[in-house]
């Protein structure tokens, strides 16, 4: 089982570092979006202790890989614990949707489900932020956590970028900011330190809207990535990459219109460390869980929550988003499967 023993009576340096020097740090980022005192920095996607450390235990508490919860996770997510058969975790139903509005579909990843939803939730008050991924300003195509408030700064922030962003750095932004009702898109390894966090520090404040939780088998380092395989084998020019989608091989499609292609197994060797310690491909702790899972332009959705369902339901019957019948997705269906067991076989 992944994770290491908690510890009885925590004392001094007995915090989150223990994780990382037993090699079972997942750099999720939630120590360091947690700790009360900034002891900890967020560094080469891990905890660093920078300060003298106050021991409180708050850092472990939220850790996913300490004091293994998942099941204590979904009886407070879900009021039960998954069956066996439930082999991509707890659900009510699946769906494979798209966004009606253009302005989204044209700079979306798949068929811009998350953006469609976040966009609709805002503007009928159910939350009043999101904590999302954008894009630096100084780094080209590098990732930025952000908490976004208007539908515009939603809109900026679509599309995947595969490289890891502690988009709990946002969620955090917004609680300090005093915002009622957050939604947080991220990768599982985030999703499932966000229920810790929710389980364990936030059950008396709330804000935590939506979980919408990104399917993932890895992200890539920067370096491998954007520099190694965009940059230097295809010979691009980072400022040309409009877009990068992951279909079996990697796409690179250019401002210019222009789609390139690496093989996938070229980028394997970059893919990001920390990640090949999880156990969890489709977010099963989360409201509602997206995936391109091979689909053209479409999003799947499994959507987890009742809360989940009812927003969903409540922006297709706006308009916000369309379905097509379940059926169409067999396919996809089989590669959820299949890479859920992948993953879960880790543990
Ligand atoms: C690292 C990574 C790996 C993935 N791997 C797979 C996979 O193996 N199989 C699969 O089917 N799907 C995978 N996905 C999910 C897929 O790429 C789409 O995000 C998903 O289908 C939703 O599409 P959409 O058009 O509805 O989203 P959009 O409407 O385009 O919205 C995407 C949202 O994701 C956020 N985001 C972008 N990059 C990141 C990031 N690095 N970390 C956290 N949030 C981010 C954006 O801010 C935005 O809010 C992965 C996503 C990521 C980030």
């Amino acid at each position: 089982m992944a994770g290491i023993a908690p510890i009885r009576g925590l004392k001094f340096e007995q915090n989150v570092t223990r994780v990382v020097q037993a090699d079972k740090c997942l750099g999720c980022s939630a120590c360091v979006a947690v700790c009360p005192v900034g002891c900890l920095e967020f560094v080469e996607r891990k905890p660093e202790l920078v300060e003298k450390c106050a021991s409180c235990g708050i850092c472990l508490i939220v850790c996913p890989q300490y004091e293994y919860a998942f099941p204590a996770l979904e009886e407070s997510v879900f009021g039960r614990q998954r069956r066996p058969q439930e082999e991509f975790g707890i659900y009510r139903r699946m769906a494979i949707a798209k966004a009606n509005d253009e302005n989204i579909l044209h700079v979306c990843q798949d068929g811009g489900v998350v953006t469609a939803l976040l966009t609709y939730a805002l503007e009928t008050g159910r939350i009043d932020g999101a904590a999302v991924s954008g894009i630096s300003e100084d780094k080209l195509c590098y990732p930025v956590p952000r908490l976004v408030l208007t539908p515009q700064e939603v809109l900026e922030c679509a599309g995947t970028r595969y490289i890891f962003s502690p988009n709990l750095f946002a969620f955090q932004k917004g609680f300090t900011e005093n915002k009622k009702n957050i939604a947080f898109v991220g990768t599982p390894c985030q999703i499932h330190a966000l229920r810790k966090i929710e389980m364990n520090l936030l059950r008396y404040f709330n804000q935590l809207q939506l979980a919408v939780g990104l399917l993932c088998t890895e992200s890539f380092t920067y370096e491998g990535l954007m520099k190694q395989l965009i940059q230097g084998k295809l010979g691009l020019d980072l400022h040309e990459v409009k877009k990068i989608n992951i279909k079996g091989k990697i796409l690179v499609t250019t401002k210019s219109g222009e789609e390139k292609a690496i093989p996938l197994k070229e980028a394997k060797q970059y893919t990001h460390p920390r990640c090949n310690l999880c156990t969890d491909f489709s977010a099963e702790l989360a409201d509602i869980s997206v995936g391109g899972l091979g689909l053209d332009g479409w999003t799947f959705t499994i959507l987890r929550t009742r809360r989940g369902e009812e927003l969903f339901e409540e922006a297709r019957k706006a308009n916000v988003i369309k379905t097509k019948s379940i059926e169409k997705g067999e396919k996809a269906l089989d590669l959820l499967k299949r890479l859920s067991l992948k993953k879960r076989k880790r543990h």
